[in-house]
């Protein structure tokens, strides 16, 4: 027993996971974002002691509606799980009735409109619903979607408008009705429109701003750069349609009893979002510009490489990203890209982020700390000296 006293333990080293760098922003693929410690604390305590769920999610939305400025808020175990549970108060909603005592048929007569611009892979979590997904529009640009061919494709069976929400330069495609124009027409027909911003922070404003302008529900990931729990998903909205979200989440039976949020995870993310809404953003963006530029100039004699600095990022959001990006090299077997990304992969620390086409990656100073900003920095000079060398060495060969 005594080998299970130690309270202060590396996991990972005890484990044999490797620890990484994250250069890539809130990849959910490498833990998303890091908790403050006093978060940490924060779902420490909750853990301690037994609580009635009910009163804690009372409590914890109440304060988490406030302070995010809406009618009403929800602590679940994702974004993903949001979107399907809101779409299952929508359906419990439109037929007046508990989620869990409509017939599959009741279901299947639902139907959520979607934009063909906003279907991504998360939407899966609509589909699973078991209502008809109705689509309109294209995902270009030559044809954008028009307010009557929203109003035409709502019927009598219309449980819900589902909107991706994303600021232009993201990598959502265009040909959507604007925002604003989808709830005017959702407004008109009583439909509820429920939006997808799970990475949509920053800027912290959406937080309150897209319910602001009339969704009935905005959704966000906890565990992006919210910073709360990796299991954590935020839903904010108008009473009326909370109301049903709250009926059908966890800890009801029926649908929500699949998405449990555990009492560490409800406190977490409520100490996240405090953290979240009084921090100086402004700062926190010349910050990240300051970084990026500095980047620019460790390489700015480089022969083989070069920092862009690109704005929005490719999230959509209002931070600067910087892309290495190397000449193009000729007769390599592989994307010079792939290449690099495996150096800064198997370097020690290893470093993970994503490629910016064939012959870019991307640098995202979001998850990073001016300490790791610096090996990272290091370790591209290194990559750019070996791979300077191999040029050289190719050209002699010639
Ligand atoms: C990340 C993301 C999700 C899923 O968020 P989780 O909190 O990981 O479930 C859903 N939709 C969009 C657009 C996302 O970017």
């Amino acid at each position: 027993m005594e080998k299970f006293m130690n309270t202060e333990r590396d996991v990972y080293a005890e484990l044999g996971v490797k620890k990484i760098i994250n250069a890539a922003g809130t990849y959910t693929m490498v833990g998303g974002s890091r908790m403050s410690e006093r978060t940490l604390s924060a779902m420490t305590s909750a853990a301690r002691s037994h609580i009635v769920i009910g009163e804690l999610q009372a409590r914890v939305h109440e304060r988490l509606a406030a302070i995010t400025k809406n009618e009403a808020a929800y602590v679940t175990n994702g974004a993903a799980c949001s979107l399907h549970i809101t779409g299952a108060a929508a359906i419990a909603r439109h037929w007046n009735r508990p989620h869990a005592s409509l017939a599959p048929e009741q279901t299947a007569k639902c139907e959520i409109v979607i934009h063909r611009a906003h279907r991504n892979p998360y939407d899966w979590a609509l589909r699973l619903l078991g209502v008809k997904l109705v689509e309109i529009g294209f995902p270009n640009s030559i044809l954008p979607t028009t307010a009557q061919d929203l109003e035409l494709a709502i019927t009598e069976n219309t449980a819900a408008i589902y909107y991706f929400f994303m600021l232009p330069g993201g990598w959502l495609s265009s040909g959507a009705l604007a925002f604003k124009e989808t709830l005017e027409v959702a407004q008109r027909r009583g439909i509820p429109v429920i939006v997808d911003a799970a990475a949509q922070v920053p800027p912290v404003e959406n937080l309150w701003n897209i319910t602001g302008q009339g969704a009935s529900a905005c959704i966000f990931s906890g565990g992006k750069d919210l910073r709360g729990p990796q299991a954590s998903g935020l839903v904010v909205g108008r009473k009326e349609f909370m109301d049903w979200v709250g009926a059908t989440a966890f800890p009801t039976y029926g649908v929500g009893r699949m998405f449990k949020v555990g009492r560490e995870e409800i406190v977490g993310l409520w100490s996240a979002v405090e953290e979240y809404v009084s921090m100086d953003h402004s700062a926190r963006a010349v910050w990240a510009e300051k970084r990026i530029a500095e980047l620019g100039r460790a390489f700015q004699d480089s022969a083989i490489l070069s920092v862009q600095r690109v704005y929005p990022n490719e999230a959509g959001q209002p931070m600067p990203q910087g892309i290495v990006r190397f000449k193009a090299a000729e007769g390599l077997s592989e994307p010079i890209s792939s290449r690099v990304l495996r150096l800064l992969a198997d370097g020690n620390p290893s470093i993970f982020t994503v490629a910016a086409g064939e012959n870019g990656i991307f640098i995202n100073p979001m998850t990073l700390t001016d300490a790791e900003f610096e090996i990272v920095t290091q370790r591209i000079k290194e990559i750019e000296k070996e791979i300077e060398k191999e040029t050289r060495g190719g050209q002699r060969q010639k």
